[in-house]
């Protein structure tokens, strides 16, 4: 049940969607350790939110995460909360803890088709009861930007992460540094939105709006692994990974621009793979940049045997994006081709 946090005889609503994270932790004065707590002590220390002319709702996750116990099943209840309150809202606000928000907002953008309205993600690096916290500012601009509307129309209408004074695209994000206030970053695709003095809004770069219906996808299937090569990784390392059981497809975080060993046992291991029919993606463990194969020797190969090259998808977009589209039992041809289909701005073809 939504709770009712401000009422205003403006006729904007929002609904914020309070997962948890370190926007509302606090200390144990027995073992120092930061714990979740409830939305009463978020709205206690930002009375600001009363001063709102927007019709705020809060709905909490019961009990409140850390989000590193975020998995699936909560992104799609917070589908799920989208989907039932669409029609009530004008845009949604979801807090949440800052160590995984980059794979919520990249799962989120693909769940949710042909959404016209904002989820704008937000969370925070200090508590929001800390004096130098940046919770408040995060807090605050997320809900201005998630009721901000040109020509009657939602100035983002799209999945978006909020944090020190940039909004991003979603699925384009990373969480860059752990201590920092400027927590993520969008390395290959500039923010959605400046918030100084004015918010300044990129309305060229925005998705556009279509008048099609709000379409929720709550499948996903997890049966993903990651491998992050590295110099020295050993044949049996390599092999245990990539021959585990019920594997479907693989993340291959390779070097540079997509290039991987030229050893014969690693070029025999994933061709192996392939052939019993894992996907393989492609993604380069650089924080910016693209995967060209075929660009040097050491990758040319990778696309030969039939290995996606994942352009300049993030790793925790590649992640969910697999999640999704084997969640729809997909043909391995289909998401092959939809890998290195842009389908939420969450990559340039
Ligand atoms: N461990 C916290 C979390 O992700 C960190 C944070 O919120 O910044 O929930």
């Amino acid at each position: 049940m939504a709770q009712k946090l401000n009422r205003s005889k403006s006729c904007i609503d929002i609904l914020i969607i309070y997962t948890g994270g370190t926007i509302g932790m606090i200390q144990d004065h027995k073992t120092g350790e930061l714990k979740p707590i409830n939305f009463d002590q978020i709205k206690e220390e930002v009375p600001e939110i009363r001063k709102f002319d927007y019709n705020i709702d809060v709905v909490s996750f019961n009990p409140v995460l850390d989000s590193s116990d975020m998995q699936p099943d909560h992104w799609v209840k917070m589908a799920d909360l989208i989907q039932k309150n669409y029609n009530n809202y004008h845009g949604f606000v979801i807090l949440h803890g800052s160590d995984t928000l980059a794979y919520t907002a990249s799962a989120l953008s693909f769940m949710l088709e042909n959404l016209a309205k904002p989820v704008i993600i937000t969370g925070s690096q200090l508590p929001v009861g800390e004096i130098r916290t940046d919770a408040k500012e995060n807090l605050i601009t997320s809900i201005e930007i998630a009721a901000t509307r040109i020509n009657n129309k939602p100035a983002v209408p799209e999945v978006c992460v909020y944090f020190d004074y940039l909004l991003f695209r979603g699925n384009r994000v990373t969480k860059m540094n752990s201590s920092k206030f400027e927590a993520f970053q969008s390395v290959n695709f500039p923010p959605l939105a400046e918030a100084g003095v004015h918010l300044k809004f990129n309305t060229h770069l925005m998705a556009k709006i279509n008048s099609k219906k709000l379409k929720v996808y709550k499948s996903l299937d997890p049966a993903i692994g990651v491998i992050r090569l590295f110099p020295g990784m050993t044949h049996q390392w390599f092999k245990a990974q990539i021959r585990t059981k019920g594997i479907k497809a693989l993340v291959l975080e390779t070097f540079g621009s997509g290039n991987a060993p030229s050893a014969g046992w690693f070029i025999d291991e994933l061709q192996n793979a392939l052939k019993a029919g894992l996907v393989v993606v492609n993604i380069t463990q650089c924080p910016g940049g693209t995967v060209e194969q075929g660009r040097y020797t050491t990758s040319s190969k990778l696309a030969k045997m039939g290995v996606i090259g994942g352009a300049d998808l993030t790793s925790e977009a590649a992640i969910t994006k697999l999640m999704f589209l084997m969640g729809q039992k997909m043909k391995v041809a289909e998401i092959k081709k939809l890998m290195t289909t842009s389908l939420r701005g969450e990559l340039t073809p």
